[in-house]
């Protein structure tokens, strides 16, 4: 700032101010002697130039020492004691030291603020807003007196018990005073339509709204007088004797001593009433009433958010979710590493991405605390308390201590741990519930489990707990304090679930499963990547870059990231369009118009999330993008023309819940139905899959049964396998044709290569299909590629051919498919020597989607023909596996069928479950080796015998290399299953094999080796 000297004109307003508005009286007096400095300020307006002139008058008692930021005045005249005083040059400070005697300190200053240049103040016809640092602000609570001159048609509020008003030729003057001492105060002004109410002891409700927002006065004044009324009979009475609500053109949201100041965009929003108004009206009680204290940190947001936000979720019964909310935002933002404790809390702006972690605390984990309190000491305690807290502070500055001790002289509980715990520590709980166990005392269960605290230092906490049984539900609070405390609770029938914390009373770290897909994890992570398909979606996309640039996030083009940054961030796909966005998620359904973000957990690295961001034009990025981070709680979000039109959370479990015990499912005979009632059915629909054991024989006769049931209905009837690779349709074709024999169809198919398992399974199907001239589709992807997809770690380490084999569109997000898919990785752990859990999901869903996407090419081809997909349990799956992936490229009818495992979930995962008698093949001949194949060269080597098997009593040995069975060359492992095959009824088959001779050479021999079937092994 500059301070200037003393011009003319100033000093006769100066003066002319001073005769106007008695500003000799000192306020401070009237209360007997100056206990507080006092600062008297009058002041004009040119609206034209947006400008304010002024003048401080600071009456400074003795022994009161003063520092005054004069930053962003423009200074004229500085008189301390009656003498002229500068500051010194470069200094915005005026350091006043204390006096014997009492200090009179006269500024004169004026203050230029240009439209757009600030988000709290303005001096406009429109109006004005005062609020940062606009006159002479000091380091002292003081008493305000403040006169301002305005134009006749606007009016004006300040922290006030009462407004003087006169008109003074064609201005008017205002005068505010306040009679408990301030920091600061805030001045606003304009044309205003005033509405008047009164409540409790005749005190004034008033509304200050702009002439087009008039008839909301009306709901925001009902509505501020019930809240009023809550706080009031709940905390004590108001503090003031009016209270006022007013309309900003700038867009705040602020609780002033005496009034509260929303920004016009705000009021317009139709839910403020049932939310911020609240909120704002109890910091009359808390935070302006009870100031907090400067020393202490911000105990008044957490409070406020619990006895205002948090209960009005609770007037609507959804506190619990509120709750939950909290603890989603708080996880989503706060990182151990940030070190945040909530007693160094003190006060953040809205808006800002850096203050999320912060405000997570100082709002989120704060309201927590009075929630964990209220419970610990019952709601009549926690009430009685909070009233002795504010007799006691009332128009004073409190901290946590004073509120610690309120809490304790009215509980008589001593809360000095309590209080450590959740204000001193930068972690929250993180719990832990290992698999209970059921014990059977006397008949009835028992459950059995612990709950762990996986934090270095335990906390002591009240756990809630339910054990749900199909008749009741069993309500315990647990108190916990070690790292692992044991629980026995006896139940009267069988409990199904164990569920910890289901109402959201604990603040603690929450379980993935508990945990939604959120924008606001995406904003939240350390690690993220912005995927562009092409270089033009960064234009297309380019608001939303820049409004996420706070939020540090990489942005890629979609063929520069590699598998490895797939799997170790969160992910914004922009635009739904590109080859990676759909290999991952195929194309999601949104709406062609506006813009629309979904939020998924990332299926390659479930501790993350992917956002699948698409729009119908840049304009529309551009009306949206900055309204997202209001949204921060959501996992699904469209917009049009920048309206909210849709908006969901995806749902999660409530609690950490434990599954228990199943009981069997059943079904009543009376309803079960005959082979031909169920071949009825069947017949309406297109696709049929009858899942298999691939080792289980009575699953190929069903599907062999139902294959031939149907076609004696429709002959137009296609079989396709899970056995065959696309890759080998030409072959089969061929065989169906009559071109092959059965032992070349086997080699050219590589049957034994690609499929272990014993052909016989599949050998009535693929004849009956043969005999009537039925087409049999191979479904599968190579398995050769789906290895190197496991092995890469995702399928960015295909070659150009192999990757153009892929269907572009999978879907690894299916419901349920990660559980499904996480288990079967976790069962490999052992075995995982290369590729990671992410390789293993994207190889996995090749399976699925090359077969989906074989059959609805096939059906959409062959519109008038059904097919019968022959497939293991795990991809006949009708939520996650292949059927779903159908439905997703056409519309269509699709029934699962299977025999029963007796398993409660077939009721969800199929259509049909038959009930069919175990049946088995006669085991397969085996010769008792261990085979090897020798690449180039000719016949394949014995590696290893069965020591109790045929061959080695026959006498062949270790290191043979068998040449042929009987007299039929072979150079593989495959020519040797595919004879060994036709062995079944032979009682011996001649071995030629070729054997080192001593000490040179090789001799050939001729070994008869009497065959005898065996129980399947790796050994032939
Ligand atoms: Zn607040």
């Amino acid at each position: 700032m500059t301070v200037k000297h003393t011009q003319p004109f100033y000093y006769v307003i100066f003066v002319l101010l001073f005769l106007n508005t008695g500003f000799n009286a000192p306020l401070a007096a009237e209360a007997g002697h100056l206990t507080a400095p006092a600062h008297y300020i009058s002041m004009e307006f040119d609206l034209q130039t947006h400008s304010l002139k002024a003048n401080s008058r600071i009456d400074l008692p003795a022994g009161v020492s003063l520092q005054i930021s004069l930053a962003s005045l423009n200074v004229s005249r500085i008189i301390i004691n009656g003498q002229a005083a500068e500051t010194a040059p470069g200094n915005n400070y005026l350091n006043i030291p204390e006096s014997p005697k009492n200090q009179e300190i006269l500024i004169t200053y004026s203050k230029e603020i240009q439209p757009d240049t600030s988000p709290y103040n303005m001096i406009s016809e429109s109006g004005i807003t005062l609020i940062d640092s606009w006159y002479p602000v000091a380091d002292h609570e003081m008493f305000f007196k403040l006169t301002a001159h305005i134009p006749l048609d606007f009016e004006a509020i300040s922290e006030t018990d009462e407004i003087i008003v006169f008109q003074i030729n064609n201005t008017k003057q205002v005068t505010f005073r306040f009679p408990h001492p301030l920091f600061s105060i805030n001045f606003i002004a304009g044309p205003y339509v005033v509405s008047r109410e009164t409540f409790g002891e005749e005190k004034n409700l008033v509304a200050y709204f702009f002439p087009e927002d008039q008839e909301l006065a009306a709901g925001y004044l009902a509505k501020a007088k019930k809240y009023l009324a809550r706080y009031e009979e709940m905390l004590g009475p108001y503090p003031y004797s009016r209270f006022s609500i007013v309309e900003n053109r700038l867009p705040t949201g602020f609780a002033m001593p005496t009034f509260t100041l929303l920004g016009q965009s705000v009021v317009r929003l139709p839910f403020i009433v049932d939310t911020s108004l609240g909120h704002e009206v109890l910091h009359a009680w808390f935070g302006n009433g009870v100031r907090m204290s400067p020393e202490e940190g911000n105990w008044v947001e957490g409070l406020t958010t619990y006895l205002a936000d948090q209960s009005f979720a609770a007037d609507e019964g959804r506190d619990t979710a509120y709750r939950k909310e909290q603890l989603v935002k708080y996880q989503n933002f706060v990182r151990a590493d940030m070190d945040l404790v909530l007693r160094n809390f003190s006060n953040v702006g809205h808006g800002d991405m850096k203050g999320q972690p912060i405000r997570a605390v100082g709002y989120n984990k704060s309201s927590m605390f009075f929630h964990m309190l209220r419970n610990k000491l019952g709601p009549d305690v926690f009430t009685a308390s909070l009233q002795d807290f504010f007799k006691r502070a009332k128009f004073k500055a409190a901290g946590w201590s004073d509120l610690q001790s309120s809490f304790e002289s009215v509980s008589g509980v001593d809360l000095n741990d309590f209080f450590t715990q959740w204000l001193d520590r930068n972690d929250v709980p993180v719990l832990a519930v290992p698999q209970p166990e059921i014990v059977n005392k006397d008949g009835y269960p028992v459950v059995h489990f612990s709950i762990v605290q996986k934090n270095n230092t335990p906390y002591t906490l009240e756990v809630p707990v339910v054990i749900k049984t199909a008749t009741e539900e069993i309500h315990k609070t647990l108190s916990v304090s070690g790292s692992r405390t044991l629980f026995e609770i006896p139940v009267a029938s069988v409990p199904h679930t164990l569920v910890i914390d289901p109402g959201y009373d604990l603040m603690r770290e929450l379980a993935p499963s508990e945990l939604p897909p959120t924008w606001s994890q995406f904003l939240g992570t350390a690690n993220k990547v912005a995927v562009l398909p092409t270089e033009k979606h960064r234009s297309l996309y380019n608001s939303l870059l820049e409004q996420l640039k706070e939020s540090e996030v990489r942005v890629l083009l979609q063929d520069e990231i590699t598998d490895a940054d797939l799997a170790a961030n969160s992910l914004l796909f922009l635009g739904t369009e590109g080859s990676l966005s759909r290999s991952l998620f195929a194309q999601p359904a949104h709406p062609a118009e506006g813009f629309t973000l979904d939020v998924r957990r990332s299926p390659l690295n479930p501790s993350q999330v992917a956002v699948l961001v698409s729009a119908a034009n840049s304009e529309q990025v551009e009306m949206t993008a900055g309204k997202l981070r209001h949204y921060g709680k959501y996992s699904y979000l469209s917009f049009k023309d920048s309206r909210i039109r849709d908006k969901n959370i995806t749902e999660t479990d409530f609690g950490i819940s434990l599954e228990l015990v199943n009981l069997p499912a059943g079904i009543e005979t009376s309803k079960s139905k005959g082979f031909e009632d169920i071949i009825a059915k069947l017949l309406h629909y297109q696709v049929i899959y009858i899942g298999e054991g691939h080792t289980n024989y009575e699953d190929h006769q069903l599907q062999l049964e139902i294959s031939r049931a149907l076609h004696e209905h429709d002959s137009r009837l296609a079989i396709g396998m899970e056995m065959f690779n696309r890759s080998t349709q030409a072959v089969i074709d061929r065989y169906l044709a009559g071109e092959l024999d059965e032992k070349a169809f086997l080699k050219e198919s590589h049957y034994f290569k690609t499929w272990r398992f014993d052909f016989r399974l599949y050998r009535d199907i693929i004849n009956f299909a043969k005999h009537n001239h039925l087409p049999v589709i191979a479904l599968n992807l190579e398995n050769d590629i789906v290895n190197q997809v496991f092995k890469g770690g995702g399928p960015k380490s295909l070659d150009d051919e192999d990757a153009s084999l892929l269907p572009a569109d999978r879907n690894l997000d299916e419901p349920g498919y990660l559980e499904r898919i996480g288990s079967a990785y976790m069962m490999h752990a052992g075995q995982k020597q290369n590729g990671d859990f992410s390789g293993f999901l994207q190889a996995q869903a090749l399976w699925d989607e090359t077969m989906a996407e074989t059959i609805a090419e096939y059906l959409q081809d062959h519109p008038d023909e059904r097919m019968v997909v022959i497939a293991g349990r795990g991809h006949v799956d009708k939520i996650n596996a292949i059927p779903p992936r159908v439905a997703r490229r056409m519309p269509i009818s699709q029934a699962v069928v299977v025999n029963s495992s007796g398993s409660a979930s077939e009721s969800e995962t199929a259509d049909f479950v038959f009930f069919s008698p175990p049946a088995g093949l006669s085991p397969p001949p085996l010769l008792g080796v261990m085979l090897e194949d020798r690449g180039e060269e000719k016949g394949v080597l014995v590696s290893a015998l069965n020591p109790q098997g045929q061959a080695k009593e026959a006498g062949i040995k270790e290191k043979d290399i068998i040449l042929a069975i009987d007299s039929q060359a072979v150079n593989d492992i495959e020519d040797i299953k595919i004879e060994m095959l036709y062995k079944e009824k032979s009682d011996s088959v001649s071995v030629r094999i070729k054997r080192a001779a001593f000490p040179f050479g090789h001799k050939e021999i001729d070994i008869e080796v009497p065959l005898k079937s065996a129980q399947q092994t790796h050994h032939m």
